[in-house]
Formats: C-alpha cells, sequence, structure tokens
C-alpha cells in the first residue's frame, strides 16, 4: 500500500487541490479532495491520469532527425520507412521498440497502442513463432514497465487492387483468414490487451474488411491521411474510406479512426453518430505535410478524441495534445477552440486502446500518475490549470504505472534512455 499526495491532480471532474491518493495492488483505493499531504509521498506539480499514447509504430523512432529536413513527399518518406522495417528482426525490434517505449514512459505514456505491422521475415516467410514479432514488442513493454494493447494489422494489397510490393511482403499473411487464425494465437495478459487493425483501405481491399472489423476488441485503421488515398478509393469503389469502412460494418465505437485528415461533412457524421473514435497525430501531419484534420467537428458530431505520436518525431502527448489546439487555431482563426479539460481528455484516452477503467485518478482505476513541474524553466509562474499548454515532456517527475514507479525524478527504471536508443539503432543500422 501507498499513499501520494498531489498539490493539485486532474480527477474527472477537473482540476482538484490537495488529493491525496492510496494505491493497493496496483490501483486507486482511496481518492480525497482538499487533504493534508500527513505520511503521504508527495508528487511534485500538477499530477495528471496516465497518457495514453493511440497510435505508435515503434520502428519509426529511427527515422526521427534524419526524414524531416530533405524535402520529398508522404510517399518519398514512406521509401526511407520501408528501408528500415526491412532490417528489422525478432531480437534487434526487442531493442529498439523497449527503448522507445521507456521514452514514453519518461513522456508520461502509461498505455501505448502499437499499430503492427511487420509481422514476417523480410521475404514474407513466417518465423517459427509466427507472433515473433509482436511478442517481441509485449516484452518491451513490459521491460519498459508501461501496458500496450497490440494492434495487430493486416495489411494484404500494396494498393487498392495492387499486389503486394517486395518491401511490404513482411507485412502481408496473404489472406485475411490468415491473419484472423494467426492473431487469434496472441493471448493477453495483465499488462497486454489485443487489438486488430485494418491498415488502411489501401491495404485491405474491401471483401477482407468486415473479417478484420469482426474482432472483438478495440479495431483500429488509418483513414484518409493523404489525399491520394480519398482518390483512389472513390475511383475503385465510388465512394470515400469512410463510407467504405461503414459499408463494411467496421464503425463503431470500439473503432478509431486514425489521422481522418481529410474527410466530407459526410464523413464527419458517419464517424459522430457510431461514435467511432478520432485519433489525431498533430506533429507526424504537420512532419508529413498530411494536412489538419477536423478534429472540433468531430469531437461535436460525437468522436471521442485521442492523440497519438505515429512515427515518433516527438514522443511527447504535451506537445501532441498543443499542437491540436494549435492545429484548430491556425485553421479557423479562433482560440480555445478545446478547453484543457478536454484536452487532458484526449491525452488519456485510453478507452481507445480498450483499457476503459484507466485513464482517469477515480477508486477502481488502476494506478497511473503523472507528475508535471510547475518549477521548471518552461513551467514556472504557469497555473496548474494551463501548465499543459505550456510544459513539454521534460517538466515530467514521476510516473507511476499500475501502482508501479517507473519515472522517478525523471530517470526511467532502465537508466540512460538516450544511451538505450542510440544502441539499439545501431544494432538495426548493422543488420542485413
Ligand atoms: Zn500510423
Amino acid at each position: 500500500m501507498t499513499d501520494y499526495w498531489c498539490p493539485s491532480a486532474w480527477l474527472p471532474d477537473g482540476l482538484v487541490s490537495g488529493v491525496r491518493v492510496r494505491v493497493e495492488n496496483g490501483v486507486f483505493t482511496e481518492v480525497s479532495a482538499g487533504s493534508e499531504p500527513g505520511d503521504a509521498t508527495r508528487l511534485p506539480g500538477v499530477v495528471f491520469p496516465g497518457f495514453a499514447n493511440a497510435h505508435s509504430h515503434a520502428f519509426h523512432r529511427g527515422l526521427r532527425g534524419r526524414t524531416h529536413g530533405d524535402g520529398g513527399t508522404f510517399w518519398t518518406w514512406r521509401t526511407r520507412m520501408y528501408d528500415l522495417a526491412g532490417r528489422l528482426d525478432p531480437d534487434n525490434y526487442l531493442l529498439l521498440a523497449r527503448a522507445v517505449y521507456a521514452e514514453m514512459a519518461l513522456a508520461g505514456i502509461t498505455c501505448v497502442g502499437e499499430f503492427h505491422y511487420v509481422h514476417h521475415a523480410p521475404d514474407g516467410t513466417r518465423y517459427r513463432d509466427p507472433n515473433a514479432m509482436g511478442h517481441a514488442l509485449a516484452q518491451a513493454a513490459r521491460e519498459a514497465g508501461i501496458r500496450l494493447t497490440l494492434l495487430d494489422t493486416c495489411y494484404l494489397a500494396g494498393g487498392i487492387g495492387q499486389e503486394i510490393s517486395e518491401e511490404q511482403r513482411r507485412f502481408s499473411d496473404g489472406d485475411v483468414h490468415v491473419w484472423a487464425e494467426r492473431v487469434a494465437r496472441l493471448a493477453p495478459t495483465p499488462d497486454l490487451r489485443i487489438g486488430a487493425a485494418i491498415h488502411s483501405v489501401r491495404a485491405v481491399p474491401r471483401a477482407a474488411l468486415a473479417t478484420v472489423a469482426a474482432f472483438d476488441g478495440p479495431i483500429h485503421v488509418h483513414l484518409s491521411e493523404q489525399p491520394a488515398e480519398n482518390d483512389a478509393c472513390l475511383t475503385a469503389y465510388g465512394r470515400t474510406p469512410t463510407q467504405l469502412l461503414a459499408d463494411a460494418g467496421a464503425l463503431g465505437p470500439r473503432t478509431t479512426a486514425v489521422h481522418a485528415t481529410h474527410l466530407t461533412s459526410h464523413d464527419i457524421a458517419l464517424l459522430g453518430e457510431s461514435h467511432t473514435g478520432a485519433c489525431l497525430c498533430p506533429t507526424t501531419e504537420a512532419d508529413l505535410a498530411d494536412g489538419i484534420g477536423p478534429a472540433r467537428e468531430l469531437a461535436d458530431a460525437g468522436s471521442p478524441i485521442s492523440l497519438g505520436s505515429d512515427q515518433h518525431a516527438v514522443v511527447d502527448m504535451l506537445l501532441e495534445a498543443r499542437a491540436l489546439e494549435h492545429g484548430e487555431r491556425l485553421r479557423t482563426g479562433q482560440r480555445g477552440r478545446f478547453s484543457p479539460a478536454e484536452l487532458v481528455g484526449a491525452m488519456t484516452a485510453h478507452a481507445s486502446l480498450g483499457w476503459p477503467e484507466a485513464g482517469r485518478i477515480a477508486v477502481g482505476a488502476p494506478a497511473d500518475l503523472v507528475a508535471v513541474r510547475l518549477d521548471s524553466p518552461r513551467t514556472a509562474g504557469c497555473t496548474p490549470e494551463q501548465v499543459l499548454l505550456a510544459a513539454t515532456a521534460t517538466d515530467i517527475d514521476t510516473v507511476v504505472v499500475g501502482g508501479r514507479e517507473v519515472v522517478r525524478a525523471g530517470v526511467h527504471i532502465l537508466g540512460d534512455v538516450g544511451r538505450l536508443l542510440g544502441a539499439a539503432m545501431a544494432v538495426v543500422e548493422a543488420a542485413r
């Protein structure tokens, strides 16, 4: 049993001063506002529920600082990404993902949704354990001390009506039923849940969509990130990607549409009315020149908003939340499109990853806490309510995941995460 005292904390109804929480067996058993610290462990600054990173491709971390300044397009970036994907194996992916997930823990992320499609050996051959790569990701998250939702991704085509390409062979199971059989062999654990993903309407043919959508768990899908996807879908099927997914029964409260950038008003209505979630990845969408999605309209239509660091140009949910609001301001010329409380909701959208009990400081919830300092060069003078619009991940002092202190005084349980990342990337770079 551990007691923590927070000078201020975001509770389900908003920001509250003097919050004492009791943690037993990894969950909150008492939460009392207006309390004195007494003998509880004092956390600094403002304490948030654990952050959920709803969209990750762990290996893209290897592209950071190497692909942002050389021009090109989304599609030329993708070529660089395929080269990196081609170097991964279960052993080096464990090293890389463990370091990336440790970086996430430092940033207050207590659960990550890994949109996982690098399934097989580079030539498409199955590993002896057909889920060797997924199991490596699960082990990586466990060792980094965060929870994982493995969104096992169906990826069957190189584009609408196109064969899979050479570098995409390792992503494909060849057939949606073979994909489903492999995914059925993945087993959840206390810190791992299994979800499914439709890579996109580019990579999953129309006839296969319903099979993936029938998966019993969270379902994610890349949706309308680029106008070219919409054009190809309209040409092939005479409807937008959103409409195609709706017709296949793939929308609904278990589904999260990732990006949702280039939507028609009818698409927004389809997503909102079905309570399909929308995961925006604002720093990635900016880096790849995708565009600014209609986040406020989606939220107003009924879509819960979540956030992801996607390609990990930065791993910082505070920056993602700020970029979400800033994108809205730039797009509309209006401030305050999302309130601080709504931004906290987007940063802590664990339900999108199949953990509806997480993401709040409340009795019965997993005991996740993120303490953001109010005395750093960035945050000195901030009000507790607005610190999320000024702080960065560097200002995070303590991170508790399911009652375990994974980060203390800004240091992760595995030690120097920069060194871990550098060492892992050197191993991946040397492969092949
Ligand atoms: Zn993605």
